[in-house]
């Protein structure tokens, strides 16, 4: 979803209501339990032009998607929400090969793009991902303390990684 700030001479407000068709990338990231709807991806986006070329972006992101537990392979819930303040600068200029020079300080910084626009598919998926932690464990995982995970129902082999190996290996002699 991309907003053209080239027209925008007041503050616009858009409202996202998980229907748009942009969200399907984000919703395939995060499958739902088979027979289960999708939960939607809500957000409202304010966007308010200052006199000084900027875009200031306030945004409320509402999702509650499934992950999965790496642990347990189970599928659970995580509430995301997320309030964002952001100021969108102005386009860095180019330079001669025509590339934009990003310097280590504008990592953490938002630009409006060369031609006057700011992608807010690109923003809320990022927001999303960002917000999903790496390492995912579901509350039953979670509540397991470490020294006890060798001795729950699933993993009743040894865990190292040498073991599994010889249990494939123990398996494929017997095929
Ligand atoms: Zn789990």
């Amino acid at each position: 979803m991309i907003v053209n700030t080239l027209k925008l001479a007041k503050e616009k407000s858009i409202s996202i209501t998980g229907e748009e068709k942009w969200l399907e990338q984000i919703y395939s990231l995060y499958p739902s339990p088979e027979k289960v709807p999708a939960p939607k991806l809500k957000a409202l986006v304010r966007l308010q032009p200052t006199d000084y070329g900027f875009i200031n972006v306030n945004a409320n992101i509402e999702y509650e998607p499934f992950i999965v537990c790496d642990r347990c392979n189970n599928q659970f819930k995580w509430p995301i929400k997320r309030t964002l303040e952001l100021i969108f600068q102005k386009p860095k200029k180019l330079d001669k090969k025509g590339e934009i020079d990003l310097q280590a300080s504008d990592l953490d910084q938002y630009f409006i793009d060369q031609n006057g626009t700011i992608n807010l598919e690109e923003l809320i998926n990022e927001q999303i991902v960002l917000a999903v932690p790496s390492q995912t464990r579901c509350q039953k995982c979670t509540s397991i303390p470490k020294g006890q995970l060798v001795h729950s129902e699933k993993s009743n082999h040894n865990d190292s990684p040498f073991a599994a190996l010889a249990e494939l290996k123990d398996k494929l002699k017997k095929h």
